[in-house]
C-alpha cells in the first residue's frame, strides 16, 4: 500500500509562526494545479505500479483555496493513473474562513472523506499572535458546519504559545473536545528562523512559554484527552478509535509515498527525493519536462536510524522481530544495550516483544531518541 501527497503552495496570508513553502500569488494557482497533474503523470512509476494507493492528502499551503475544476482535475488525474479502488482516506487540509456550505458541499461531492482543520487556538489573542485569519467563534462555526458534510474531521492545535496561560489552554482544550471531533493533533509552538515570531523574539516584543509551562500544557492535554477517550497513536496525535490518520501513520509505518508540488518530499523505501520549493522554478521545470528534484539514497544506517526515530514516536513503538529480521542480531543488540539505562529507570518499557516509549517520556522524546541512533 502506499499514500500520495499533493502540496498546494499558497496562503491568503502568512501565519507568524510558519515556515511551511506557500506564497500568496494565487494568480499561478491554475498553472500550479496543471503543473500538479503533470507531474503526477511522469513520476507515477516511483510507486510500484502493483501497489495501490491507500491514502492521499492535500497539505499544503492551503488546500481550502483550491476550487472544484481543480479538485476535478486532481481526481480524473488520479483516477487515470492509479488504482484508487482501496483507497480508504482522502483528507484536505482546510483554514476556517475557507468553510463556507458551499464549499463544504462542494468537498462532499467530491470523494474528500477527512478534513485536517487549521484550529490551532480557540482564544482570540492567541490567534491574532499567530495572524491567523479568523476568530475562535469562526473556528467554532466551521468545524460545527463541517461536522454536517465530513464524518471524519481532525483539527490542530498549539501550545507553548507566548501569552498563553494554562488556563487559556485549558479553554482551549475543553472548547476543542467539545465540538465532537474524532481527531485532535496538538503541537508544541517551535519558533523558527524566518519566521515573524523569530523577529519578534529577537527584538524582545514576544518571550516564548517557559519550558515548565510546556511540560504542564504537555501533560495537561494528555489527561484531558485520553479522559476523554481519545488515544495518543503518536506523540502528537490524539484519536477516538479507529480514527488515527492512515496516511501519517503509513509515513510511520514506513510506506511509500509519492509527493507531488513544490517542496514535496517522496520516499520509496530506497530514496527519499524532494522538489525544489520554489513555484515558478516548479512549474517551469515542469512544463520544460525538467523537473528539479533533489534525492538521497539511504544507507543501511539511514533506514536503521529512521526506523528507530519514526517507530519511537508511535504507540506501538519498534517491533524487535522485525527489526532483528531487517538489520540483524548485532544491530537489535546495540539498541538493546542502548535502550538498557531508559529501561531501568522506566522511561522505555518492553512489552510483547515490542520497545515502547510512555506517556511521560514522549515529552522527552528526542533525548531518548537520538541515543538509541548510531552515527
Ligand atoms: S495557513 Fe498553514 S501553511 Fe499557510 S501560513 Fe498559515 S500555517 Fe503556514
Amino acid at each position: 500500500m502506499s499514500g500520495i501527497y499533493l502540496h498546494i503552495p499558497f496562503c491568503k496570508s502568512t501565519c507568524s509562526y510558519c515556515d511551511f513553502y506557500s506564497t500568496g500569488q494565487v494568480k499561478l494557482l491554475d498553472r500550479v494545479v496543471n503543473a500538479l497533474c503533470r507531474e503526477l503523470t511522469v513520476r507515477r512509476f516511483y510507486l510500484n505500479e502493483t501497489d495501490p494507493v491507500e491514502t492521499i492528502y492535500f497539505g499544503g499551503g492551503t488546500p481550502s483555496v483550491l476550487e472544484e475544476t481543480h479538485l476535478h482535475h486532481f481526481f480524473d488525474t488520479l483516477n487515470l493513473l492509479f488504482d484508487l479502488s482501496q483507497c480508504k482516506e482522502i483528507t484536505l487540509e482546510a483554514n476556517p474562513d475557507d468553510l463556507s456550505e458551499s464549499y463544504l458541499d462542494m468537498l462532499s461531492r467530491i470523494p474528500i472523506n477527512r478534513l485536517s482543520i487549521g484550529v490551532q487556538s480557540l482564544n482570540d489573542n492567541e490567534l491574532q499572535l499567530l495572524n491567523r485569519r479568523h476568530s475562535a467563534q469562526e473556528a467554532i462555526d466551521a468545524v460545527q458546519k463541517a461536522k454536517q458534510y465530513v464524518s471524519n474531521i481532525s483539527i490542530d492545535l498549539m501550545f507553548g504559545l507566548p501569552l498563553q496561560t494554562l488556563d487559556s489552554w485549558n479553554e482551549t482544550i475543553e472548547k476543542s473536545l467539545a465540538l465532537g471531533v474524532q481527531h485532535i493533533s496538538a503541537y508544541q509552538l517551535t519558533i523558527e528562523k524566518g519566521t515573524k515570531l523569530y523577529r519578534q523574539r529577537e527584538l524582545g516584543n514576544i518571550f516564548p512559554s517557559e519550558d515548565e509551562l510546556s511540560t504542564e500544557m504537555y501533560f495537561m492535554l494528555v489527561k484531558k484527552l485520553t479522559d476523554a477517550g481519545f488515544e495518543q497513536y503518536e506523540i502528537s496525535n490524539f484519536s477516538l478509535p479507529t480514527y488515527a490518520s492512515k496516511h501519517n501513520s503509513a509515513y510511520w509505518q514506513e510506506k511509500s509515498y509519492l509527493g507531488i508540488g513544490p517542496s514535496a518530499h517522496s520516499f520509496n523505501g530506497i530514496s527519499r527525493q524532494w522538489n525544489i520549493a520554489n513555484n515558478i522554478r516548479y512549474v517551469t521545470g515542469i512544463e520544460n519536462e525538467k523537473p528539479e528534484i533533489e534525492q538521497e539514497q539511504l544507507t543501511e544506517t539511514d533506514h536503521y536510524n529512521e526506523r528507530i526515530m519514526t517507530a519511537l514516536r508511535t504507540k506501538t513503538g519498534i517491533d524487535l522481530f522485525a527489526l532483528e529480521e531487517r538489520f540483524g542480531n548485532r544491530q537489535m543488540q546495540h539498541l538493546l544495550k542502548a535502550a538498557d539505562k531508559y529501561l531501568s529507570i522506566g522511561l522505555l518499557k518492553l512489552q510483547e516483544n515490542h520497545l515502547r516509549l510512555t506517556s511521560e517520556s514522549f515529552w522527552i522524546s528526542d533525548r531518548i531518541i537520538a541515543d538509541l541512533m548510531i552515527d
